[in-house]
């Protein structure tokens, strides 16, 4: 204890809450944190725990913000987000997926995460059950947790690219499964479902009155080629089960703005937005005018930042797999590569423990996210970093 005074607080016994007792922690931002501390006394550390892009916020989407907060747009806006903003986001739906949406189906919330958050705790309850592809995104099984309900997870591997097939999702349903979450491009996996793939699951949870919560917050950053398909896009009853989700974190690089938002059938909409309006009351006023900024101003920044993205994501992809022991299936979409270690001999916490002690380099154990055989590899970091950290990184897996 640092402070004596503070020590009979620590000795009683509060009563904490069974839905947050049996939370855990965020381990990617445990990673990060041990990581900056480490930098911050002086050592040399490679940081390949980042979950956002590297790059700033375009200077537009700055500037929009910045005229806002000048002109006194810094009052409460209406709960689900301010119209202009809602109708950009329906605007973008329609123009790069071809679904329609009224401004009233879409809800802007404080970043794709409180999205997400917002859609469990509005349809999920105690006794229901939502099916999770792993490797998943650490905050899934936690907010399913929170909302009462049983995560039932579906394992998948590097040998099928970490993607669930149909047989498999439809064997995971029972009466009391309400909710299919689908992340594709994938974190942590950079993994990304074709079209047909994208349909044959929409087509089950369709089949069996499941709903889709589909996260698509990296539709806009994939490579060779890869397509991209909203899940909301096959057919009207598609449409009817699909709660998108989305932000503006990774493709405008705006983590920091906390701004995202989702587009849902309307009665899915509205008590989303009561959810909200007790909660968060809205989204930052500012930052939702950085937000048309980014949807309806130039999009420029992207080609580049891809392109960036896609070198890095070679280079690392060819340095892991030259390892002895470590092997690492391409990744086609977000920014990650999830190397997988098995063959090593050392279990993904170990490994990464071992690995930031012994070479100053973090990365993420693949237990964070349901696979333990794996680490996540996150190349929104230089050309340069990646060279030194995963030189060191073989250097480690030599000395094993
Ligand atoms: C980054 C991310 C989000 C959203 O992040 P916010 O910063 O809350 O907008 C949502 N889903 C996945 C899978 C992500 O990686």
């Amino acid at each position: 204890m640092d402070h004596p005074n503070l020590a009979p607080i620590f000795q009683m016994n509060y009563p904490i809450a069974r839905r947050a007792a049996s939370l855990s922690p965020s381990l990617t931002l445990a990673i990060d944190s041990k990581a900056k501390e480490m930098k911050a006394k002086g050592e040399d550390v490679v940081g390949f725990g980042a979950g956002e892009p590297d790059f700033d916020t375009p200077q537009h989407i700055k500037d929009a913000a910045a005229a806002a907060l000048a002109a006194g747009f810094t009052k409460y806006t209406p709960s689900s987000g301010i119209p202009e903003l809602r109708q950009a986001i329906a605007d973008k739906f329609q123009r790069e997926n071809g679904l329609t949406y009224k401004p009233s189906q879409v809800i802007v919330s404080n970043g794709g995460k409180h999205s997400c958050y917002n859609v469990i705790l509005a349809t999920c309850q105690e006794g229901d059950e939502v099916i999770i592809p792993a490797p998943y995104w650490l905050s899934y099984p936690e907010m399913v947790k929170l909302a009462g309900a049983t995560p039932v997870i579906l394992e998948t591997t590097d040998q099928t690219e970490f993607k669930v097939t149909p047989a498999q999702l439809r064997a995971a349903i029972t009466p009391r499964s309400r909710l299919f979450i689908l992340n594709s491009p994938s974190n942590p996996t950079g993994s990304v479902y074709t079209p047909d793939e994208i349909k044959a699951l929409g087509d089950v949870c369709v089949e069996k009155g499941v709903l889709i919560m589909s996260d698509e917050i990296y539709e806009h950053l994939t490579y060779d080629g890869a397509q991209v398909k909203s899940v909301a896009s096959f057919s009207q009853a598609h449409y009817d089960h699909t709660i998108i989700v989305h932000g503006f974190a990774k493709a405008w690089s705006m983590t920091g703005w906390r701004l995202g938002f989702l587009a849902a059938p309307e009665p899915i909409a509205k008590a989303i937005d009561a959810v909200q309006s007790h909660s968060t009351s809205n989204p930052c006023s500012f930052a939702q005018k950085g937000g048309v900024a980014a949807l309806t101003g130039s999009q420029a920044h992207l080609p580049g930042w891809l392109a960036e993205y896609a070198k890095r994501r070679t280079r690392a992809w060819e340095m892991l797999n030259a390892m002895p022991g470590v092997s690492c299936v391409n990744s086609k979409g977000a920014f990650y590569l999830f190397p997988n270690i098995s063959k090593t001999g050392l279990k993904s916490a170990d490994f990464c423990a071992r690995l930031l002690e012994q070479e100053k380099v973090a990365a993420v154990p693949g237990i964070a996210f349901g696979a333990d055989d794996y680490l996540r590899i996150s190349y929104a970091t230089s050309l340069a970093n990646i060279e030194k950290g995963l030189a060191r990184m073989e250097r480690f897996v030599r000395s094993l």
